[in-house]
């Protein structure tokens, strides 16, 4: 008799025993009981069961395993490996976590028969006879002459062949012995380096050459290099030519691309360049193509792999590089569940497996600058834009006591009509991300503050109250301005619809298209619109962030950001970055060369240092700005954090649950605790919301002080009143 111990897919933090007759290797998938239900688990140790662990096993206090799903560990060493790592890290219960990092297939009682049906197909093939027979082949058998030529370019699957080609045609090109019927093996890896027709490629630029020259000359080792170059100027063909050593060499690769990047022009740009198919995976990839491919990039039959965030949990052969296109990107974290970051965990994996990573981006995260400037990280340079587009010159379109129609300033709505007038489009652009209203004043810009701390205060409209989110110190909304005494103080804050409402009376006979996540749920809901924009459908565009990325606008010829202040003066650290990327990824994604264009940003606060440096000197110096902020904050990058949330129909649950979690804590001077505060959205959906937010210099402490925190939770009655969640390097409040 053993004792198995499995990782079961449940919200506690530890395995679980089984036992079984024999042993069984880590990693093989099993059917057990829990409770009333069964569910996969995934085998972590076996050992026979000792004289004191006896009387357990056999008296029924144990349960035995249902069944076992595979003859041999479907899932590699190195991905259960991973998978401990980041239940560690991530402080998220191990059993949840690696089924989390599993195909669904693999999640599901499916077993390994059906599994490896996947890879062992049968395939049609061509003989030679068959080539001989095309010239000769009667004119009436058009679908045999078809298939015939179809088959002579390359062999195909045999399910693939079923869905355009009868049955009888099929059969009669085989009993002709024109084509054969042969099992294909996918798990057999295939030496694809003799297969790759490689395309034709441009001559790299100085810069590109010699950041090609450095991230080739080290593929044999861990490193990581921060590809830093403006949108266009030549990234992604640094990319494709490092990438080419790479596959050459017989070693696979990674390219992670954030959710909206991943369009079928990114992945026909790579099918082109190589001549071989591209292993692809996003959400919208059917669990069993999910499947084949895990299996094929396991086995090493597929060279190279795109896939967003998820694409991270992919098994590989013989890994080499990986590459995180726009590492800046959201993204990449995932906001529920296992709330794991992708980039990060490309760091640890390239890191683990010795192997270069690759992060790129014209506006990089101040956690990835960071590490580019104080030299963990290499800082490569691409300054010049290989062709295309010219950047569009911007300004600041000072909003104090200037008449205001539907959110944009009168000046700007005359300019508008003239862009449209010359047959452009015209880009109006509404910031949410990181969005807190605070209460403004029209004629001088003044914000109300919190004495205590020196940050905004957020305006509670139905309470009529400003609160600060950092101290949560209250107080009434003021008739007046504090600074200049008038009395035209304003709230920020206007919906997509609200302005494509307003901009729908201001330009009655534009047709406007909105482009935000309730306009275009689907993905391709969005690929039609943008197809739209591109034929010129549209001359206004009405747009939040999805605007700003992997999107290329030649017409667009005028950009207005209604309003940067609720950023500039947002409760969340992380706005101004955000603000920042997003303006530059806009500004490089307007225009073109014979058509350049202009950037208006609205604001009540013409001389702020960041809206003044965004103008003059740029992403990279706004970047630098924030960090020297952030440092002398000592905030994230340079200290931890992660967040708990909780939420509740009432909210004195939520306070009192997150008064627990920080009474859990360890002393102030190793963790420093803000909260329970509001989150950025306080309710939603009849629920409060409010969080805790956990700093400490070391990821140690850190983790340490978590560990604290969740066993008190786990133990307390006042949690178990309310959902609640932890968030380790949240990027969302
Ligand atoms: P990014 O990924 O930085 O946005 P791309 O690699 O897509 O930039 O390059 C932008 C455009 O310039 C593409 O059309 C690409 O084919 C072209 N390009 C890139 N590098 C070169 C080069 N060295 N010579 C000529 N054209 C180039
Ligand atoms: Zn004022
Ligand atoms: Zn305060």
């Amino acid at each position: 008799m053993y004792l198995i111990q499995a990782a079961v897919p449940v919200p506690l933090r530890q395995l679980f025993t089984y036992t079984h007759d024999s042993s069984l290797e880590h990693g093989v998938r099993v059917v057990v009981p829990f409770g009333k239900r069964e569910l996969v688990g995934i085998v972590m140790e076996s050992k026979p069961v000792g004289s004191d662990q006896e009387k357990a096993a056999t008296d029924g206090t144990l349960k035995a395993v249902q069944c076992v799903l595979d003859t041999k560990p479907l899932i590699p060493d190195e991905l259960l490996s991973l998978g401990k790592w980041l239940s560690d890290y991530y402080l998220h219960p191990i059993g949840d976590t690696l089924l989390t990092m599993l195909p669904s297939w693999l999640r599901k009682n499916k077993s390994e028969q059906e599994i490896m049906s996947l890879v062992n197909q049968q395939a049609l093939k061509i003989l030679p006879e068959g080539k001989d027979a095309l010239s000769t082949i009667p004119a009436n058998a058009k679908q045999q002459k078809r298939l015939l030529n179809a088959l002579r370019e390359k062999s195909a699957l045999l399910s693939d062949v079923k869905q355009r080609f009868s049955n009888a045609v099929i059969n009669a090109l085989v009993d002709k012995q024109w084509a054969v019927q042969y099992q294909q093996n996918l798990e057999a890896k295939v030496d694809w380096q003799d297969k790759l027709t490689l395309g034709n490629k441009p001559i790299a630029s100085r810069e590109q050459g010699a950041a090609i020259g450095v991230i080739t000359s080290q593929l044999t080792t861990f490193s990581v290099s921060l590809l830093d170059g403006v949108t266009g100027s030549g990234k992604t063909e640094v990319y494709l030519q490092v990438i080419e050593t790479v596959l050459l060499r017989g070693r696979q690769v990674l390219v992670l691309v954030p959710e909206i990047g991943l369009t079928p022009q990114t992945v026909e740009r790579f099918e082109r360049r190589f001549g071989h198919p591209v292993g692809v995976l996003h959400s919208k990839v059917s669990d069993k193509k999910r499947m084949q491919i895990w299996l094929a990039a396991k086995s090493g039959k597929l060279p190279l792999i795109i896939g967003t965030r998820s694409a991270i949990f992919t098994p590989f052969y013989q890994l080499g590089l990986i590459v995180v296109d726009e590492e800046h990107d959201d993204s990449f974290k995932q906001q529920d569940g296992l709330r794991y970051h992708a980039r990060d965990l490309a760091a640890v994996r390239a890191q683990r497996l010795g192997v270069p990573l690759v992060l790129g981006s014209a506006t990089p995260s101040l956690e990835t600058l960071n590490n580019a400037l104080n030299g963990r990280y290499q800082h490569l340079h691409l300054s010049a834009r290989a062709g295309g587009a010219n950047p569009v010159s911007q300004y600041i379109q000072d909003m104090r006591n200037h008449p205001v129609q539907g959110g944009i300033a009168e000046h700007l709505i005359e300019k508008m009509q003239q862009h449209i007038q010359a047959g452009n489009q015209v880009l109006v652009f509404l910031n949410r991300r990181g969005f807190s209203p605070v209460l403004l004043c029209h004629a001088c810009g003044h914000v109300e503050m919190c004495h205590r701390c020196d940050r905004p205060m957020t305006w509670h409209k139905a309470k009529r109250q400003l609160k600060c989110h950092h101290c949560d110190a209250q107080r009434g909304v003021p008739n007046r301005c504090d600074h200049c005494h008038s009395d035209s103080l304003i709230a920020d804050g206007l919906g997509t619809e609200q302005l494509e409402q307003a901009l729908q009376g201001l330009f009655p006979s534009v047709s406007i298209a909105r482009i935000d996540r309730d306009a275009t749920r689907t993905k391709d809901a969005l690929e039609k619109r943008f197809d739209e924009i591109r034929a010129g459908k549209h001359q206004l565009l009405v747009g939040t962030q999805i605007v700003a990325k992997g999107h290329h606008f030649p017409d667009v010829t005028m950009v207005v950001i209604v309003d940067v202040d609720s950023a500039l003066f947002s409760a969340d650290l992380r706005a101004a970055e955000k603000l920042a990327q997003l303006v530059t990824q806009l500004a490089g994604r307007a225009g073109r060369a014979e058509k350049p264009g202009e950037m208006w940003l609205q604001t009540h606060h013409p001389g702020h240092p960041i809206v003044q440096e965004l103008i003059h000197n740029g992403y990279a110096h706004v970047a630098r700005g924030l960090l020297a902020e952030r440092q002398s904050a000592n905030v994230i990058p340079f200290s931890v954090q992660a967040i708990v949330k909780a939420e509740s129909h009432e909210q004195y649950k939520v306070q009192k649950a997150l008064q627990l979690a920080r009474s859990a804590l360890p002393p102030a001077h190793i963790i420093s605790a803000i909260g329970p505060v509001q989150t950025l959205i306080e309710k939603k959906q009849g629920r409060y919301r409010m969080m805790l937010i956990v700093r400490a210099s070391s990821r140690k402490a850190l983790n340490l002080a978590l560990r604290h925190l969740l066993s008190a939770m786990t133990a307390s009655k006042e949690a178990k009143q309310v959902r609640w969640s932890l968030d380790v390097d949240a990027i969302d409040l």
